[in-house]
């Protein structure tokens, strides 16, 4: 109402954004793998525990997990244990394991925090090789391999203490329409500077998969084919490993522009065609 309320109130709310950046910037640790300074409120064991805890429930949204003595099943640990063991993941706190979801429609791929990596029986049947597989697989190790879920808990932390200062700041006790549209535009810039981050986050997991694939002796170009994948197949609506960048070509570009920074040896394979893996084992 008066001057001296809204004072009061604005300071309020400079004192809830000061605090919540404080704590934001107070919780750094290194990442163990690529040695960057990074804003995370969980310890590693905390993330592994959180991605063993989810994975059942992950699982049954999706279909469930195709047995683990389907050839299908046999081949995605296969790959996946294959590139850990010949990376830099090997030497990495995190636990991962690969999961084949039997939802066929849905076209997608994700990781839960600490190494906990899922892929649909929907993208599993549109690649054609393991090097695609390989792509799809490191991809998502790459976000793991960065932290990205536990810097994006850190991130909405501060984002819902900024989002009760703004709140605070333009409260109105007589209850007008200000306030409230103050805190949407504080709702909308915090999902706009996540948005931007998870752009940022997905361009360096699929670095990191170019990286992981070579190191394993898949070749990266093999990348490129997943995104004409994923563009071919509509996108594949909200998953993981599209939502973010929804221009493939722009992504297909980024791509292409590492691979001529970081030229693939010659020795390096598209792996076997999934369709003979698959034919041969009897399931
Ligand atoms: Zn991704």
């Amino acid at each position: 109402m008066n001057s001296n309320n809204f004072g009061t109130r604005l300071i309020g709310g400079i004192v809830i954004a000061l605090i919540g950046f404080a704590i934001y910037m107070s919780q750094t640790q290194i990442n163990p793998v690529t040695g960057e300074k990074q804003h995370i409120s969980i310890s590693p064991k905390q993330e592994i525990r959180l991605g063993l805890e989810s994975a059942p429930e992950m699982a049954r949204e999706m279909g469930g997990e195709v047995p683990s003595t389907d050839a299908r099943t046999i081949e995605v640990q296969h790959i996946g244990e294959y590139i850990v063991s010949h990376t830099n993941a090997a030497q990495s706190p995190w636990k991962f394991k690969f999961h084949l979801l039997a939802d066929q429609k849905t076209i997608n791929a994700f990781a839960l925090p600490g190494g906990q990596i899922f892929i649909t029986l929907g993208l599993l049947n549109k690649l054609q090789n393991e090097a695609q597989l390989a792509g799809v697989l490191s991809h998502e190790m790459g976000h793991v391999l960065e932290r990205h879920s536990a810097q994006q808990m850190a991130k909405s932390q501060l984002g819902q203490m900024l989002v009760a200062a703004a709140g605070t700041a333009a409260s109105d006790p007589n209850g007008s329409g200000a306030s409230n549209s103050a805190t949407m535009i504080a709702a909308m810039v915090n999902h706009m500077f996540q948005l931007r981050y998870s752009r940022h986050d997905e361009s360096e997991a699929d670095q990191w998969g170019l990286k992981l694939m070579a190191q394993s002796g898949f070749d990266p170009r093999s990348m490129i084919k997943v995104m004409e994948v994923l563009k071919s197949s509509g996108g594949g609506h909200g998953a993981e490993i599209f939502q973010t960048h929804p221009n493939p070509d722009l992504r297909i570009k980024q791509i292409e522009a590492y691979l001529a920074e970081h030229p693939p040896a010659a020795n390096l394979s598209e792996g076997k065609n999934l369709s003979e893996v698959f034919q041969k084992s009897s399931y």
